[in-house]
């Protein structure tokens, strides 16, 4: 199948270098024709992302910092100058201090609780709406989320109390925006090996567990969650809003350890 995205806009948020989910979103998007603009947070990350970003012609590469409403006012003000409306949104967007992605919940502090959730959470809310405003034609809006949100991970913590909001977001969202034909989605990905990733107290442990564990028998890479992504922002989902998908390798229908493994 070609040009799935052919004549569509979009803004691609949470690119900190190549390894980064929203990387492997961005590609498969552009090899299917899609016309990009990407944000970067900060100037050190701005030194990796524009060329990656100019390795697909993106029409617009902009600073944004979600804890800052200006920056993001910024920047759907600069895409409404370049392009007039939008077609599909993704936001790849997490944070919480690595000192409380260890050890228990119960010792979030009330700092760290409220940053995490504008950033990991809240964000969305507010790029959605911003966004949903440049689609008079209709669009997709997709952000990113971890099985955390409704089993217990080990050390993913406020995390996964963050992401429990984000996927709820997306039901309200989606049906906030569905009587103007825009579709909001999550995917959930199984652990990939990126900077957000490594925050995580012995998430090589997690990342080895799931592989070992998930009936594929494997975790899951950045094009096979640009995949899934192309999916949910191209028409092929033109009936689909409001979903939690997961891409997992199948990690999250499992209750127990794999037979073989045990046996081992
Ligand atoms: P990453 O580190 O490559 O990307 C995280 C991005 O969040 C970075 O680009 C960073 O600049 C951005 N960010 C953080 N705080 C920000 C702020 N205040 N303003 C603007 N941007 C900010 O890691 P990733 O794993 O690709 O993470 C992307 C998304 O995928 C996150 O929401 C993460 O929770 C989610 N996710 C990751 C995994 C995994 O195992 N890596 C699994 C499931 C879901």
């Amino acid at each position: 199948m070609q040009d799935l995205m052919k004549g569509k806009r979009g803004l691609v948020m949470g690119v900190a270098n190549d390894h980064s989910i929203a990387w492997g979103i961005a590609r498969k998007l552009a090899a299917q024709g899609a016309e990009l603009a990407f944000t970067y947070q900060g100037d050190a990350f701005g030194r990796r992302v524009k060329p990656l970003a100019e390795s697909l012609g993106a029409s617009l590469v902009l600073p944004c910092d979600v804890e800052d409403t200006a920056s993001m006012d910024a920047v759907f003000g600069a895409l409404k100058d370049e392009w007039g409306g939008m077609d599909f949104l993704v936001h790849a967007i997490g944070f919480s201090d690595k000192n409380e992605l260890k050890g228990r919940y119960a010792d979030t502090t009330r700092d760290n609780f409220v940053r995490t959730m504008v950033i990991s959470c809240f964000s969305f809310t507010e790029v959605a709406r911003r966004a949903a405003e440049l689609m008079s034609g209709g669009g997709s809006l997709l952000t990113l989320t971890y099985a955390g949100s409704v089993r217990v991970m080990p050390n993913y913590n406020v995390m996964g109390v963050a992401k429990a909001g984000l996927e709820a977001s997306v039901r309200y969202l989606a049906n906030d925006f569905g009587p103007s034909g825009i579709r909001v989605n999550a995917l959930s990905a199984g652990p990939v090996r990126t900077l957000a990733g490594a925050g995580i107290a012995d998430a090589r442990h997690m990342f080895a567990y799931q592989a070992r564990n998930a009936p594929l028998r494997r975790t899951v890479d950045i094009d096979e969650i640009g995949g899934s992504a192309l999916y949910l922002l191209s028409d092929l989902a033109s009936g689909v809003t409001g979903e939690v998908h997961y891409v997992d390798s199948g990690y999250h229908i499992v209750s127990m350890p794999a037979l073989d493994e045990l046996k081992k």
